[in-house]
């Protein structure tokens, strides 16, 4: 009898949606984001012969370890958000695998005294992410809704030194530049030139080059500082493609 008691008990909690069985008092967050840390470790190790990095930045990781993922991704995502894997956020959009989140914001090698611009603000995690590592981060989003919600989003969590917009990042944000470090979070065809004369000399840019919806290659880009252009293929991945306004802006 207690036994087949302790099943149905057992059986019931199991049950119960992910949602209802956490307390959401920010501790049981912090063991699945260091979980989640430890599965971004693994896979730079699984991919250390093609990125040439053992290990990535402590500050960048610490980063990680640190950013409540979950709160930048849909209520009905929350389970799985420090799952090592990139979730749907709206719109056909995506919110990136931690792993590429960390590798990108470690290839940017960010300093506190950074100006930053990223392209692709998304649900507006990456730019949190940058945040707290570099001086200030300007960043684009072309879905008017994921725009709004991630700038509103940023400010009632009490990110000050994030600049959100709205607009085709494919121009970057002139009156901004130039920027120390750039980061375009979606596939484009081809690196965008406004892009590169944007970049300060002795500058970086990450950016994922492709065709929509196909493997696209990392791209590093270094600009030294005789403004010459030096890329590095860093890994395969996969993004949502860069779009483009209709009207220019
Ligand atoms: N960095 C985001 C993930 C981005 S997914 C995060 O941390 O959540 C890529 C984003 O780029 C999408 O939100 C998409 O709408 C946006 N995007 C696509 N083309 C764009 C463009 N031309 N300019 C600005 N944003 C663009």
């Amino acid at each position: 009898m207690l036994k087949k008691s302790l099943i149905i008990l057992l059986a019931l909690s199991f049950s119960l949606p992910v949602s209802e069985t956490w307390s959401a008092d920010g501790d049981e967050f912090r063991t699945l984001r260091n979980n989640m840390v430890r599965e971004i470790f693994a896979d730079v190790q699984l991919t250390r012969l093609k990125t040439r990095k053992n290990t990535l930045d402590r500050k960048v990781m610490k980063a990680m370890g640190e950013i409540p993922r979950h709160l930048f991704v849909p209520k009905k995502q929350r389970g799985y958000a420090y799952e090592n894997r990139p979730l749907s956020i709206g719109y056909g959009q995506t919110i990136s695998q931690p792993y590429i989140v960390a590798l990108m914001t470690d290839l940017l090698q960010p300093d506190e005294q950074d100006i930053v611009l990223e392209i692709g603000t998304g649900s507006g995690y990456q730019a949190a992410v940058l945040a707290g590592l570099v001086k200030r981060v300007y960043t684009i989003e072309i879905v008017d809704a994921l725009g709004k919600a991630a700038g509103n989003r940023l400010t009632s969590l009490g990110y000050d030194n994030i600049t959100t917009r709205i607009g085709d990042g494919y121009y970057g944000w002139k009156e901004h530049a130039p920027f120390d470090t750039i980061i375009v979070t979606a596939a484009a065809g081809s690196i965008p030139p406004p892009l590169i004369r944007q970049l300060k000399p002795g500058g970086r840019m990450v950016i994922p080059v492709g065709g929509a919806f196909l493997t696209q290659q990392l791209i590093l880009i270094e600009k030294d500082l005789d403004e010459k252009i030096k890329t590095r293929q860093i890994l395969p991945v996969r993004f949502v493609p860069l779009t483009r306004s209709r009207t220019t802006d």
